[in-house]
């Protein structure tokens, strides 16, 4: 069977002539059921791209992205849209939550604007999961940060979706608060089996995730199977040089912190 998502040789150019980058340089790589994925790379390496590629936010340029099975290779729209509210729920740096809504009527708004109706009893327990059960009728000016991310993640749950993908989304949080989300979203592909592809440029968020993925001008150059916050740090340092060799053993080379 086919990961949940799946991307071969995708390519994305930005611009056109001498001036064109390629952001994704031919990408092919499966993100597995029910794996919590990091995508780590220096600023610029296309990690953003791929996201939004993967998520059908952004179209490649060639190659085919496939959710759930399905490729986006061909799809208008429309299809595009409900695809991604079946399938996909996000979580940003930002939360995006409506301010005028509670954080309950935040969690079911993706069902809602689906025209679907919530399962009210799995939205409660969504929202006491991440530890808001006190907190339903609050609306996310009464909330922190880590509060209102959390809000994010219990939307990201309540439609079942299989694939969660976030986007930096400890970036806005204090270390404590943090750990927290991370735990949050560890629990997310290991109890509701959802497979979440994160992009993050902390070493110690990487570090939760199951497998670390490494971007280096648009190609997966590396992975790292059992990340540790050093080795996570480690690679990164590497890859970061302008004298690393794709020739050395990312696992072997030298660990310097950045
Ligand atoms: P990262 O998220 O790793 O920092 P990005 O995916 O944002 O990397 O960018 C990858 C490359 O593509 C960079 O060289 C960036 O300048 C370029 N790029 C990204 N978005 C655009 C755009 N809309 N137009 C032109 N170039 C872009």
């Amino acid at each position: 069977m086919n990961a949940p998502v799946q991307l071969t040789d995708v390519r994305k150019v930005y611009g056109t002539g001498p001036g064109a980058v390629d952001a994704l340089a031919g990408v092919t790589y499966g993100f597995a059921a029910g794996t919590f994925t990091a995508v780590m790379g220096p600023s610029g390496s296309g990690k953003s791209t791929l996201l939004h590629c993967a998520a059908g936010l952004d179209t490649p340029t060639s190659g085919d992205v496939q959710l759930a099975g399905t490729s986006l290779r061909g799809l208008d729209e429309t299809a595009l849209t409900e695809l991604r509210r079946e399938q996909v729920s996000f979580v940003f740096q930002s939360f995006n939550l409506m301010p005028a809504l509670t954080v309950r009527q935040n969690v079911v708004l993706p069902l809602t604007l689906a025209g679907k109706s919530p399962d009210d009893r799995w939205v409660t327990e969504v929202i006491q999961r991440v530890g808001l059960g006190e907190r339903t009728k609050h609306r996310p000016s009464e909330l922190s940060g880590g509060q209102q991310q959390r809000v994010a993640i219990a939307r990201a749950l309540a439609g079942r979706a299989a694939i969660t993908f976030a986007d930096e989304p400890t970036g806005a949080l204090d270390t404590t608060t943090a750990l927290e989300v991370l735990t949050l979203l560890q629990a997310q592909s290991r109890e509701a089996g959802q497979t979440i592809v994160m992009v993050t440029h902390d070493p110690v968020a990487a570090a939760h995730a199951d497998r670390v993925v490494f971007l280096v001008d648009g190609q997966i150059v590396s992975e790292d199977d059992s990340p540790t916050a050093a080795s996570v740090a480690g690679q990164l340092a590497h890859l970061s040089t302008p004298d690393r060799s794709p020739s050395v053993g990312w696992s072997t080379a030298p660990h310097r912190l950045i």
